[in-house]
């Protein structure tokens, strides 16, 4: 944990400090090494919260985007289910930032739990994950929508632990800029959506800062339902086009067959004397 409570204050660890877990109350102490990030560890137990993974630079350096009263936030349901939420900003989005693997079913219950939330996934944690995804980006089919496209087989270009989420994935690639690909598409954030429209899943390319501003502003960075009714018209626009070519075509050849029986039987006419 970035923060512990010193005499009642969120505090960062420092050399000889004491404090409590936001979390459970139980006593703390900073760790203050040269191998990790300086930070709180529990003193008896492991961990208060199972859904808690140890922090890395990638962790902390995403958090420190975000106002310091909007980092680990303890949220608590009507049982009294109790954990830390990497971020969660004023308007109630709750951001939780993976970098291990996780099993889909912690990652459902964590959904169900924050509702309102978004993943942001270290990309760069397997090497093969960034080469699927980028050897896909040539049959991804760019939208009208400006930045948003449509994914044939998801499964083919996403870890599969994150296909069936229920709320909006993005993916770094860029990870903490260690990564040696300086590709430009590196650099965004794909985000995969929720649901899937015909076969096809939508995703939305964006950049870090429209990602920072977008989750610092509004209560959704994404209006998720808006974007997939959208793209599910622009589909059904599409196919209908092609409905429509194809049927002018049979039109056309109908025609064209049509006039060539007319011009045979003409030419087997025998002649009048
Ligand atoms: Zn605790």
């Amino acid at each position: 944990m970035q923060f512990a409570l010193v005499v009642g204050q969120k505090h960062e660890a420092s050399p000889g400090l004491a404090g409590h877990c936001p979390g459970c109350g139980q006593p703390v102490v900073a760790k203050c090494g040269d191998q990790r990030m300086w930070h709180w560890a529990h003193l008896r137990k492991r961990k208060c919260d199972r859904w808690w993974e140890s922090e890395t630079p990638w962790h902390r350096a995403w958090k420190e985007n975000f106002a310091r009263e909007w980092r680990e936030v303890i949220n608590c349901d009507q049982n009294g289910e109790r954990h830390i939420a990497d971020v969660r900003t004023a308007l109630g989005l709750v951001l939780e930032f993976q970098h291990s693997r996780l099993d889909p079913q912690e990652r459902a219950a964590r959904e169900a739990f924050y509702g309102n939330m978004v993943w942001v996934v270290d990309g760069t944690r397997l090497k093969r994950d960034w080469p699927r995804f980028y050897k896909g980006t040539t049959a991804f089919r760019q939208t009208a929508l400006d930045v948003t496209h449509r994914v044939p087989c998801p499964e083919e270009r996403f870890p599969y632990e994150w296909l069936a989420s229920s709320v909006p994935v993005f993916f770094d690639f860029a990870g903490d800029g260690s990564a040696d690909e300086p590709e430009p598409a590196r650099q965004l954030l794909w985000c995969l959506l929720p649901g899937r429209v015909d076969r096809y899943a939508v995703m939305i390319a964006v950049s870090r800062q429209m990602f920072l501003e977008g989750a610092m502003r509004r209560p959704q960075i994404i209006d998720v339902t808006e974007r997939l009714n959208a793209v599910a018209l622009e589909l059904q626009l599409e196919l209908q086009q092609q409905r429509d070519k194809e049927r002018e075509e049979a039109r056309r050849h109908a025609q064209w067959r049509s006039y060539r029986n007319q011009q045979i039987l003409q030419s087997h006419k025998p002649r009048r004397r």
